[in-house]
């Protein structure tokens, strides 16, 4: 059997991750494994999907769309996941298409993307961003905020609230780095404490993956160890 560059990227990065839980004693089946398709060809997704990957992230709503409908023999098999910076001109085509959205962080966006979910489909997955490192001009709900705005999304009808992401900036080393992403999991159990039903951490991206796993992360967001180097990554990515 040949094995494609993807085929084999996918087996380092869960391999990657089976050696982060093992480091701190946790079941790899508790960290899913989400591919980060974005500016890379439906051609690439379908390989990753004979490669066993079901799960992949878009930031970009139209992009994630167009892939969305090439690959629609395969609709009922992949998990959509809307990464990217949500804004309410784009709520509707979100709602109307993925199975998860991960950038809410504020109310108003999580109300439209309530009441433009198609009643046939079942309720789009929500994490709410929070913004664990205070940095200036980036998404996020303070975590002091988390809390009111989990229970106000919470209580959309056509929401299930998941649990949080965050993207905190990259940190010189594995301490540091963990230490922020530990601020998230400390949001969290202050959901849980309060009686939400909240059970996903979305933390950590190709170059951070093991701090995030150290840290309680049950979703890692990888792009480039799976699919390569993305061209002008870096500030193309920040849209
Ligand atoms: C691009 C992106 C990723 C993946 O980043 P890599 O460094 O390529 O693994 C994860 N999460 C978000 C929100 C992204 O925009």
């Amino acid at each position: 059997m040949i094995m494609t560059t993807i085929h084999s990227n996918l087996q380092t990065v869960r391999q990657r991750i089976a050696t982060a839980c093992s480091a701190v004693g946790r079941d790899p089946a508790g960290v899913r494994l989400l591919a980060v398709s974005k500016t890379f060809p439906a051609e690439a997704i379908r390989e990753a999907h004979a490669a066993g990957q079901t799960a992949f992230g878009e930031n970009y709503v139209q992009e994630g769309i167009a892939k969305i409908e090439a690959l629609r023999d395969l609709r009922d098999r992949l998990e959509w996941h809307c990464i990217g910076p949500l804004q309410s001109n784009k709520t509707r085509a979100v709602a109307e298409h993925f199975d998860w959205v991960h950038g809410v962080d504020r109310l108003k966006i999580a109300q439209r993307l309530s009441e433009q979910r198609p009643g046939g489909l079942p309720p789009l997955q929500v994490c709410l961003q929070v913004n664990v490192d205070a940095g200036a001009n980036k998404s996020g709900v303070p975590p002091e905020e988390a809390l009111p705005l989990a229970r106000a999304v919470a209580a959309l009808p056509r929401l299930r609230l998941c649990g949080l992401m965050a993207i905190p900036e990259p940190a010189p080393d594995f301490e540091t780095q963990r230490g922020l992403f530990l601020r998230a999991a400390a949001v969290l159990d202050r959901l849980r404490s309060a009686g939400l039903a909240v059970d996903t951490l979305s933390l950590g991206m190709s170059a951070d993956l093991e701090a995030a796993v150290a840290a309680g992360s049950t979703m890692v967001r990888v792009g480039t160890a799976i699919f390569g180097g993305r061209p002008g990554a870096g500030n193309a990515d920040s849209r």
